[in-house]
């Protein structure tokens, strides 16, 4: 498999060559040349896997420079079901993205019903979906790093989820430090439990005096100086990354695997987006020929994508009009994994790429309203909407008095959408992005009392915490970073 960049001059290039990278040189996102196809007979074949070995069987079209026995090794330990040990009750840990059924609901028109369920993305170590990708990186990066006797420092900012899925997926592993900023005071008690009380000698945790988009910037800044950048070995794990999306094509399969008995049934899956990297895998299975229905692209307040799949006009948002919302992993104001769908959709034009997204960064966005292109995004499945702080408020009550379920924030915005595209005999899956116990404070305020609390994570607000305090300024993280790394 070789890979070329959205933007059209990379290619030729092997999985290896850009596990480590982000933007291509020429600002464009990593992509395969063409997605291999599966047939249904196969799809049929995988029925009875493990999910480490259906992981095996996806990544192995991707990442065919790495050996068949080194990538079956990696895929066994990193989906494990020690790993991915926070399953509900009554579902199966060893699933590892098990499917939990809801029920029956009447679909849109009014004429019949069909099956709502939960595709569980959150029982890894940090409780959110991101850590399907994380933890594989982890151990991607670490076996390509010794390979070539390499070493990597991570350097990333965060508001959350991002963070920690990625400290859990690097601590311990040889050759790679991670240098995680997050705003100071921003996040959630248990959020900062989470990433501070790491006492992993390759993990470091700087709080930097303001909010995420200061320590956004610091990143950027220290990301563009390059020779820095090269002397000290400096990466990323943003959701860019084409090994996190491809990671995350794994659990379609396994969720379309789980809900049905044969390949002559469609399912539907609806996903909360932020970025639009989870949505953008479901694409990809999508046309490897796994036979999904419609892909429903679910957005809180700030939306983006539903605007741009409802009109044709994409319109990146300014900061002052990016807001805060209760499922805050969805507050994007661009949406970083969009321009692969839209180099699939434009026929994989790579200059007229180039060309639309210089536009998006002087213009702010570009509109494909009342065009041909604009009814060609029906052949890719894609449909959308939005969900609102009242709508998730309601969601979380609906689901919780019907069938006795607490579901998150993000996942609530997924399930009001989904609602909205039921149809007779195809079954739908929303993606469960967090688990309830990450944002308990509007839990709270639905039901009237907290989410309860996987045992592993009881009173973990009261282990000693390792932090560094710094003011937003790039020549001090910089240094920091010097003084860790020799
Ligand atoms: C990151 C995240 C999302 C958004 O995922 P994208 O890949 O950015 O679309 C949704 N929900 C949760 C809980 C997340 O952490």
């Amino acid at each position: 498999m070789r890979y070329i960049s959205t933007r059209g001059s990379q290619q030729n290039l092997s999985f290896l060559q850009i596990l480590l990278a982000g933007l291509a040189p020429d600002g464009g996102l990593y992509l395969p040349e063409t997605y291999p196809q599966v047939s249904q007979a196969t799809v049929d074949s995988w029925r009875g896997l493990s999910y480490a070995q259906l992981a095996f069987e996806v990544l192995s079209l991707y990442a065919d420079d790495i050996p068949a026995e080194d990538l079956r090794a990696i895929c066994e330990k990193t989906y494990t079901k020690e790993v991915y040990c926070h399953a509900r009750a009554g579902d199966q840990p060893s699933d590892i993205t098990p499917v939990h059924w809801l029920g029956e609901e009447t679909v849109v028109n009014g004429q019949g019903t069909t099956s709502i369920g939960l595709l569980s993305l959150s029982n890894g170590p940090t409780l959110a979906f991101k850590d399907m990708a994380m933890q594989l990186l982890g151990n991607l990066f670490e076996y390509a790093l010794a390979r070539e006797n390499k070493e990597l420092n991570i350097l990333g900012a965060t508001s959350g989820d991002t963070g920690s899925a990625a400290e859990y997926a690097m601590r311990g592993k040889k050759g790679i430090k991670v240098f995680m900023l997050s705003p100071k005071g921003k996040m959630s008690p248990f959020q900062c439990a989470q990433m501070y009380s790491l006492t992993d000698e390759n993990i470091f945790n700087i709080a930097i005096e303001g909010v995420f988009d200061d320590a956004q910037d610091i990143v950027k800044a220290v990301s563009n100086d390059l020779s820095f950048k090269a002397e000290h070995q400096i990466g990323t794990v943003n959701s860019i990354n084409w090994a996190r999306v491809v990671a995350q094509v794994v659990y379609y399969f396994a969720g379309y695997l789980r809900s049905t008995n044969n390949s002559s049934e469609k399912v539907s899956f609806c996903v909360p987006s932020g970025n639009f990297g989870n949505v953008c895998a479901g694409h990809i299975a999508r046309m490897m020929g796994l036979p999904i229905e419609k892909l429903i692209v679910a957005t809180n307040e700030n939306d983006v994508l539903d605007e741009f799949f409802k009109t044709g006009v994409y319109r990146a948002r300014k900061s002052a009009e990016t807001f805060h919302t209760s499922s805050p992993s969805m507050d994007i104001s661009k949406a970083s994994n969009f321009e692969r769908f839209v180099f699939d959709w434009l026929g994989r034009d790579g200059a007229q790429v180039a060309k639309l997204f210089k536009q998006v960064d002087t213009t702010g966005g570009f509109d494909y309203s009342n065009t041909e292109q604009l009814q060609a995004i029906a052949q890719y499945g894609f449909v959308s909407g939005r969900s609102t702080h009242t709508d998730r408020i309601h969601t979380i009550q609906s689901v919780a008095s019907l069938y006795d379920t607490v579901i998150d924030t993000h996942t609530a915005d997924g399930m009001k959408v989904a609602r909205e595209y039921l149809t007779a005999g195809v079954k739908m899956l929303v993606l469960e992005t967090a688990l309830p116990i990450k944002f308990a404070s509007t839990i709270e305020e639905a039901l009237g009392h907290p989410p309860s609390r996987p045992s592993a994570f009881e009173g973990i607000e009261d282990l000693p915490q390792q932090v560094t305090e710094m003011a937003p300024d790039v020549q001090v993280v910089k240094q920091f970073i010097v003084d860790h790394t020799v």
